[in-house]
């Protein structure tokens, strides 16, 4: 076995405190039981959040626009959070707050779940069929201190996976069952990644990398759709392109942030299908994602995009971007949910 080598094994140190069904557990003791349905048959809908350290004070980004994604995702599987679980979005909110504030973080990654639990019974008979109506509907919540997400530059490589058909899976859901595609193309990246890492093949300044592989997926009509864990944008000729929702993507939030600013920065953004050709000669490419905030694409599938460095539209929205989730943009603030 290949020992593959990731651009960065570093994910996460533990935190004091785990909010799960209302309660502040210690770390160590938010545990589920063995026949926790979702372990099971991957009854779970997440988020991916981000909160910044701004001058002001800690600001999550974006929470409500997330936190409604989670409410949506529920809902496709029969999840209402509301109803089954007894929280509203805002509850949900207030307890990323006190989360945040409790295990006193600054620059945090925010993983809300909800799933199907274990249901005790006690001596009664319990429950662990497929139809998972019956199971109790758990909500939790971890947080971490972020540290910077994989190298700066991706080159991207497509893999023979292929994204499903709509009525296949519901992608439109932040559903754990869709990262098992997610998972299979980031080790597919991973081993081109080592292999490349060998052969010399990708760029350092000083020790570290600066670039690595990720995943590209296509649809069953050789559309291009996301990465593993990241929407996708090209740039040509001063256009700027993404494909559209209907094309099996996760409606990003960072995707929408990104639209959002170019079109106030004086770019024409288009949502279209896109061929896996056409993002070959693309001008540019980036991509963009909670965790990987935006991300510029140097290369795919071997061939340079642009002069195989990150191009200049992407760094002008990168740097914006960052702006904007430090709340130093005016304009975007009401993006921002200070902690306290
Ligand atoms: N696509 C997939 C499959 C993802 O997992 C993510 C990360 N949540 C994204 C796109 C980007 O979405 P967002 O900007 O909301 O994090």
């Amino acid at each position: 076995m290949v020992v593959l080598k990731t651009p960065s094994n570093k994910m996460f140190k533990k935190t004091k405190y785990i909010w799960y069904n209302g309660r502040f557990l210690k770390w160590d003791d938010a545990k589920v039981h063995i026949t926790t349905h979702a372990l099971h048959y991957a009854s779970l809908v997440f988020e991916g959040i981000r909160a910044y350290k701004t001058k002001k004070d800690v600001a999550i980004f974006r929470g409500r626009d997330h936190i409604k994604r989670l409410f949506e995702s529920a809902k496709i599987f029969l999840m209402d959070i509301e109803k089954d679980a007894g929280y509203t979005q805002e509850d949900i909110l207030e307890a990323i707050k006190q989360l945040l504030k409790k295990n006193e973080i600054k620059e945090a990654y925010i993983r809300p779940i909800v799933f199907r639990d274990y249901t005790d019974a006690g001596d009664r008979w319990g429950f662990l069929g497929l139809n998972p109506l019956r199971c109790k509907v758990s909500v939790a919540i971890i947080t971490f201190e972020f540290p910077p997400f994989g190298a700066p530059n991706f080159k991207l490589v497509t893999v023979p996976y292929i994204r499903p058909n709509p009525m296949s899976l519901p992608m439109m859901a932040k559903a754990s069952a869709n990262y098992l595609i997610s998972q299979l193309a980031s080790i597919y990246a991973t081993y081109i990644n080592t292999l490349a890492e060998k052969a010399g093949y990708l760029r350092k300044e000083g020790d570290s990398l600066i670039e690595s592989f990720e995943g590209l997926l296509v649809d069953d009509n050789g559309f291009i759709t996301e990465g593993p864990g990241e929407n996708i944008f090209m740039v040509k000729d001063g256009i700027i392109y993404t494909p559209p929702v209907s094309s099996q993507i996760l409606r990003g939030i960072t995707r929408d942030s990104v639209m959002k600013i170019l079109e106030y920065m004086g770019y024409k953004v288009v949502e279209r299908n896109i061929l896996l050709s056409e993002l070959y000669i693309a001008d540019e490419v980036f991509m963009t994602g909670t965790a990987a905030e935006i991300k510029p694409v140097v290369e795919i599938d071997f061939r340079p995009i642009g002069n195989g460095k990150p191009g200049e539209i992407t760094r002008k929205v990168m740097e914006f971007f960052h702006r904007v989730v430090r709340g130093e943009v005016e304009e975007f603030e009401h993006w921002l949910d200070y902690v306290d």
